[in-house]
């Protein structure tokens, strides 16, 4: 087993440890963008959330919004990205799915943005009809 985190869930590599349940650990990320950066991991080893049960995926973003809602009178910081890489294309770099609770200052260092992509009305339609759940 060489995943990092199965590693961690499973006691072998520490982390600073901010919630465990049936399902789920939460700890400080070792290498955070923002002081207090944190991490919800699944137990059970899922790559990412294209392989998670979605009932599941729910679950580990309420404890994200439970760690945020924490998170802002602790840090007193101005605003919180949560958000989930899948894919390296999308920036994951463990590829065990993780959601991120980012607090975030007004003059921080982290950069999370894009530009608009310059799709026609065409293309946007064809994109919908694809993607119509
Ligand atoms: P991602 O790029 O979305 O896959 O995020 C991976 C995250 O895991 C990064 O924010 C890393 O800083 C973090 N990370 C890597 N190794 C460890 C570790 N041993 N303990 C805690 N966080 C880690
Ligand atoms: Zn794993």
């Amino acid at each position: 087993m060489s995943c990092i985190f199965c590693k961690i869930v499973n006691g072998e590599i520490s982390a600073r440890k901010l919630y465990e349940n049936d399902e789920f650990i939460a700890i400080l990320d070792a290498f955070p963008s923002s002081v207090g950066h944190s991490l919800v991991i699944p137990k059970a080893h899922v790559d990412d959330i294209l392989e998670m049960d979605e009932a599941l995926a729910g679950r580990a973003f309420a404890l994200a919004a439970k760690i945020a809602k924490k998170m802002k009178p602790a840090l007193n910081c101005d605003g919180i990205n949560i958000l989930q890489n899948n894919g390296e294309a999308a920036g994951q770099t463990v590829y065990h799915l993780h959601v991120h609770i980012i607090p975030r200052y007004a003059d921080d260092n982290v950069a999370i943005k894009w530009g608009t992509a310059a799709d026609n009305e065409d293309e946007i339609e064809g994109i919908r009809s694809k993607l119509v759940l």
